[in-house]
């Protein structure tokens, strides 16, 4: 089987093949056949069980500080003996795992988040303006919503740190309010909060994925995107320097380019293509609740809690934790326990009833080890083009990563900087 031979006509550009149906290999796909390709997208999946799904919507220009950032370490390490803490390092003999350790340990220092920041804030600024143009293109039935994200702190110590990091986001261009209790009660009027104080990041906003990510699927189709469901990639084949054929449990693919996604697998695909891309699943848990009835404006923050709360049609969607570990999808129940618990803690009037496991959606976060993309051409395969490694961003990033695979294909200036992003930093 060819993704060649799957059409009559020879498209202006050649033909493509995207690895992954996430929001990042959706994203490329749609910018790729706006731009003339003949695009072929396959995922092992039926599309619906990513990352992407389950995600907590929030579009992120907030988030420039990538996750290997001083204190987090030592942090960590507190974490890792509190089996309700939102992070958890599940330590695991592997090579892989620990070369992916010692790399986020070597980055996490100021010298590197300073160095990053103004590259992940503008690929985030790109992504957003992306939405507004994807809303007006697909119609708005996915919720897209410009009402900034809302850093609740409960201590006066986490206050501070946030407000120094709304200073520095300041710095750099955004718009961030700094709330008091009362004014924070103010702004978010119909819920009685519990917390020292407040800062709100304006130019955040946030969306629906499951909506996103099946308009945007009916959009590839009408634009004549071919989606491959139940079909796995399992190996390349390498000729001169470029894969000529993909091999997956579905017969063989070949493409002029090839575009890999992947999410928490990318590591594991590029691998296979014979490249080396540090990746970590980062699990997470998210559910719905209708407690809040429709009451919660905003999309919050608990950031001593590291939980997430996005107001979707009527519902909100509760999320959080981050277990670096192997990839196994065991529902950790103290975890979840621990995002349950936190929520009372800042909503005081909300006590929320443990989700029956059924409810109670995970996914993997693909975390590189310097917090960093990888987005760009592989400079050992000239016809790769890799994107992923997005972490606790990839909604937030995935259009502008779509485009910028888009212009990386047709060699174009990309939108926005991807120096930082090469695929193939660590290799
Ligand atoms: C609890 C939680 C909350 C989150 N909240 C947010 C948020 O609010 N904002 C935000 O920006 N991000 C958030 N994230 C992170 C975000 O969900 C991810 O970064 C993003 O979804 C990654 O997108 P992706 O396309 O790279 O990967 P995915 O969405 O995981 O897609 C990868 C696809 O590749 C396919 N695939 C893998 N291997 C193969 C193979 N061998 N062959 C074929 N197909 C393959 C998979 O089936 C899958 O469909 C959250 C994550 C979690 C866990």
């Amino acid at each position: 089987m060819s993704a060649h031979n799957q059409s009559t006509a020879t498209p202006p550009l050649g033909s493509v093949l995207v690895v992954g149906g996430g929001i990042v290999g959706l994203a490329s796909a749609y910018y790729l056949a706006k731009d003339g390709w003949k695009v072929t997208v396959v995922d092992r999946g039926d599309f619906t069980g990513n990352c992407s799904y389950g995600s907590a919507g929030m579009i992120v220009p907030s988030h420039f500080t990538p996750l290997a950032a001083p204190g987090i370490v030592m942090q960590g390490i507190k974490w890792l003996f509190d089996s309700r803490s939102p992070f958890l390092l599940r330590p695991s003999p592997s090579l892989s795992m620990i070369s992916w350790g010692l790399k986020f340990m070597g980055h996490a220092n100021e010298k590197h988040v300073t160095r990053s920041a103004p590259h992940i804030l503008a690929l985030n600024n790109l992504s957003r303006d992306l939405y507004d143009g994807l809303a007006a293109k697909l119609g708005n039935d996915f919720g897209l919503e410009h009402r900034g994200i809302l850093m609740l702190c409960k201590t006066e110590k986490a206050f501070e740190e946030e407000v120094h990091l709304a200073e520095k986001a300041r710095a750099l261009g955004l718009k961030v309010d700094v709330l008091n209790r009362e004014q924070m009660q103010t702004v978010e009027p119909n819920v009685m909060l519990d917390v020292f104080g407040a800062t709100h990041f304006l130019s955040d906003s946030h969306l629906y994925p499951p909506a996103l990510m099946s308009l945007l699927l009916q959009r590839l189709k009408q634009l004549g995107v071919t989606l491959i469901p139940h079909t796995e990639v399992t190996g390349f084949v390498r000729h001169s320097g470029k894969i000529t054929k993909l091999l997956t449990n579905n017969g063989e693919y070949s493409a002029d380019t090839v575009v890999l996604t992947g999410g928490a697998w990318l590591g594991q695909l590029a691998r296979k293509a014979g490249i080396t891309i540090p990746m970590m699943p980062g699990k997470g848990y998210s559910f719905m609740t209708s407690a809040f009835e429709g009451k919660l404006k905003h999309p919050a923050l608990l950031i001593e809690a590291r939980v997430a709360l996005t107001p979707m049609g009527g519902q909100v969607r509760i999320g959080g934790t981050m277990e670096l570990a192997p990839i196994n999808h065991r529902i950790n129940r103290k975890r979840v326990e621990g995002i349950v618990s936190a929520v009372p803690q800042y909503y005081s009037e909300y006590r929320l009833q443990m989700p029956d496991e059924k409810n109670i959606w995970h996914g993997f976060r693909p975390c590189s080890p310097d917090g960093l993309p990888y987005l760009g051409r592989s400079k050992s395969i000239s016809n790769l083009i890799v994107a992923g490694g997005m972490g606790m961003m990839g909604l937030s990033l995935g259009p502008a990563a779509g485009k910028i695979v888009s212009e990386v294909a047709r060699q174009a200036k990309p939108s926005t900087s991807i120096q930082l992003f090469d695929p193939e930093r660590f290799n």
